[in-house]
């Protein structure tokens, strides 16, 4: 009986396409390396809609909360537009982010060689990247109390709090120091604590963490609106940044898109240390389901793929076989094989889904 346990939740549009070429990477582990997975699939967004009339069953949710490390497709669709904000299929991931309590999102922005050129930075800046944004994903102004829109003598006033605690911004720093360790031992936190009360909190309570507790790891502080000018001028100087739910969201897109196309992305979102000391885990990529090219064989796996290959690493402590994942993602661009997504001004014929899955197998299959 394997102890590795992973639900995977396909969810609607070309997340069932995606999510099949990880099965096959997954298959290749248990054959190949004698590394087995217990598997569950169950329903997500607009599929478990037309099912049971919400986009996450209770059932389904249980199952999250006791397996090892969720993997999600992607959720959404034109066809669901219209539904009622509480059944509409976002909500369904909202809730699994939510209940399982995952306050650490992990983006990496890393630029394999081969597609350097896809960035509209120049080539030298982005070759070779691989930075991680950690970004708290449960508090914030996005959720902070007062909220709404109140009027004020004849005029409307629109309110949100940007609201931080100690121990919030401790477990998150603490989730970028332990990563950093895993990395090139690098922490940037970025606020705004020239301007912002939980801006000055939250510089404080991370150098205090660093002080007590992670003293070997290098930590630096930076205003986010200089990390963004950073960001763009030198990336390569950031290993790990850690940083906010509002300025997480704008600099992981930044950093994200330094590095080409959205089929190439891969995200994870932690939360607190099991019984059995995993993290509880959600992975999935930063790709909704893209429902102009669903069903048709032309998305790009990779972004779930590599997905699959950060659970490898943070779920399951196997980042040796997470880099050979990556390495065999890399061998196939340097191959030049291609999805539509990754063509370039110079064309080419792309491959489909199912022909990059296979060829990533392939890449895998070399390595042994
Ligand atoms: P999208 O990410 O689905 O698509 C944006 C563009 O990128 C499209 O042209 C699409 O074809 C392309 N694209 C995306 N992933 C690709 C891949 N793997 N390979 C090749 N091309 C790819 O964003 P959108 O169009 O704004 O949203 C579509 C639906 O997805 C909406 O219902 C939205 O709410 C939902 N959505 C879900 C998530 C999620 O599940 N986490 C995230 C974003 C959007």
């Amino acid at each position: 009986m394997s102890t590795r346990t992973l639900l995977i939740l396909p969810g609607d549009g070309i997340g069932p396409e995606v999510m099949a070429e990880v099965r096959k990477i997954i298959d290749w582990f248990a054959a190949k390396r004698g590394i087995a997975f217990d598997v569950s699939e169950d329903l997500v967004g607009g599929a478990a809609y037309d099912r049971y009339g919400t986009p996450l069953h209770d059932d389904t949710m249980a199952k999250a909360q006791a397996v090892d490390a969720v993997l999600l497709g992607a959720v959404g669709g034109p066809k669901y537009d219209g539904l009622d904000f509480s059944v509409k299929p976002e909500r369904g991931l909202l809730r699994l982010r939510k209940e399982m309590d995952l306050y650490a999102n992990l983006r990496p922005a890393q630029c394999f060689d081969a597609l350097a050129d896809f960035s509209s930075l120049k080539h030298e800046v982005v070759a070779g990247l691989d930075i991680m944004i950690v970004r708290e994903l449960t508090s914030g102004v996005y959720f902070g109390e007062p909220r709404g829109i109140i009027r004020e003598g004849n005029e409307r006033v629109g309110i949100n709090t940007q609201r931080y605690t100690e121990s919030e911004i401790a477990r998150v720093a603490r989730s970028a120091f332990e990563l950093a360790r895993r990395r090139s031992n690098k922490v940037c936190s970025m606020e705004k604590a020239n301007v912002m009360e939980s801006g000055v909190l939250w510089r404080e309570v991370v150098q205090e963490v660093h002080d007590a507790e992670y003293p070997d790891v290098e930590l630096s502080h930076m205003y986010a609106d200089a990390g963004a000018m950073q960001l763009t001028r030198w990336p390569k100087q950031f290993d790990v940044i850690v940083t906010d739910n509002l300025f997480g969201d704008l600099l992981s897109d930044l950093a994200a898109m330094l590095t080409g196309s959205l089929g190439m992305l891969p995200s994870a979102s932690l939360g607190a240390p099991m019984a059995n000391g995993r993290p509880k885990a959600l992975y999935e990529p930063v790709h909704g389901s893209a429902p102009d090219i669903a069903g048709q064989g032309k998305a790009n796996p990779i972004a779930c793929i590599l997905s699959f290959a950060m659970a490898l690493r943070y779920s399951f402590d196997l980042g040796e076989d997470a880099e050979r994942v990556e390495r065999a993602v890399e061998t196939v661009l340097a191959q030049g094989v291609r999805t539509a997504d990754l063509m370039g001004p110079e064309g080419g014929t792309p491959v489909s889904t199912a022909d990059m899955g296979d060829a990533v197998v392939a890449a895998l299959n070399a390595s042994l």
